[in-house]
């Protein structure tokens, strides 16, 4: 068996001892004659999964008891609106930080519901970095603040937060979740699709603050209700079952086999370190964002011919270093690196590299 070096965007790399296990567990989970797969959701068993998945994200993440943690359907692209439905409805406004693709995406959706203020945007420089905000200019009573804390396409992140006083923060983490330590209490509601660092594609985990549930929109369609799965355990209708399950063993190898969070953001550290330093020192390759910006999960670079990175792309992929090629929107190439990438992979990529631009330079 061979396995490549997956550095997709999403879906993603899985820990191999994940899949291991999973495989281990396939046709008989734990002496139940059964795949999690066929099992009833109301089981005892399944129950046990989907609380375990729960106090392990708990644990991990550090989330407050005053934060419901909810397992739902529909990704990241679908808190785009079930956020503002369910949390602009007192002035009916929110702030957004306009950095990239996604955080349009959730600023567009919630022009639909309320009025949506773009604070600050990166758009005059395709995204290569995070705005500077000044809280003066943040609308008093919005009903919450909306950015993207680790931006996917662009590999900008923020690494300070924006100071908006009472009005609940709300974070897109899709692609940064489990990635490094945060801390759940700055902030009212986060959600991520967990495709990228979590479980397979169907999962989107949404973590808020209890006072946050209860005031959706009378249109509010039941399933897009936060209150409908808050006081449901995300059992009001079937979850993404498997999904779950996953989720919860990638989460038991962060804690017992990274170590946790904080030991998890060293080695990420390490991986985007050894890239961007490559990046920083190569004549061939350039990094798209500014130093302070970079994300330590999606790492864009660029040569400069289109021609060059196409046979790059090409020749890597041959390699078995795959889904290489940049997004459409910024072109070259772009390594998406999130836990599940051993250091192993991103040593060899530059291994790779190095041996690229000494043959084509
Ligand atoms: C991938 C991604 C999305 C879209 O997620 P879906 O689960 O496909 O809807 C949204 N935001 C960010 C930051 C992402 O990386």
């Amino acid at each position: 068996m061979k396995r490549v070096y997956n550095f997709s965007a999403g879906p993603s790399m899985l820990p191999e001892s994940v899949l291991r296990r999973a495989a281990d567990e396939m046709l008989d989970y734990h002496g139940s004659g059964q795949s999690v797969m066929e099992m009833s959701h109301r089981s005892k068993e399944y129950q046990g999964i989907i609380d375990s998945a729960e106090s392990l994200l708990r644990q991990v993440m550090g989330i407050p008891d005053n934060y419901k943690v909810l397992f739902l359907q529909g990704g990241a692209s679908s808190q785009f609106a079930m956020v503002p439905m369910n949390l602009m409805t007192k002035s009916g406004k929110a702030d957004f930080v306009i950095t990239g693709q996604w955080a349009t995406k959730a600023f567009q959706e919630a022009a639909r519901y309320g009025e949506a203020h773009a604070v600050a945007s990166s758009k005059d420089k395709t995204f290569s970095y995070i705005p500077e905000l000044d809280p003066a200019s943040f609308t008093k009573d919005a009903d919450y603040f909306h950015i993207c804390l680790n931006n996917t396409i662009y590999g900008t992140r923020f690494t300070k937060l924006p100071e908006t006083g009472d009005v609940p923060l709300v974070a897109d983490i899709s692609s940064c979740i489990l990635s490094e330590p945060i801390d759940v209490s700055k902030f009212g509601l986060l959600y991520a699709g967990a495709q990228k660092n979590m479980a397979p594609a169907g999962l989107t985990v949404v973590i808020l603050r209890e006072d946050l549930i209860g005031h959706a929109m009378d249109i509010t369609p039941t399933m897009f209700n936060y209150k409908t799965h808050a006081d449901n355990g995300s059992m009001y209708n079937t979850p993404p079952c498997y999904n779950i399950y996953i989720a919860g063993l990638v989460l038991e190898w962060i804690r017992d086999t990274v170590g946790g969070l904080e030991e998890m953001k060293k080695i990420n550290e390490k991986k985007a370190g050894l890239l961007y330093d490559f990046l920083d020192n190569s004549k061939m390759f350039r990094g798209t964002v500014v130093a302070k910006d970079r994300s330590l999960m999606n790492i864009p670079f660029v040569t400069g011919d289109d021609e060059l990175d196409a046979r790059f792309v090409k020749s890597a992929s041959a390699a078995g270093f795959i889904n290489l090629k940049g997004h459409r929107s910024v072109g070259g190439m772009r390594a998406s690196i999130y836990n599940a990438m051993p250091l192993e992979g991103v040593e060899k990529l530059v291994e790779f590299m190095t041996n690229f631009e000494k043959e084509n330079g």
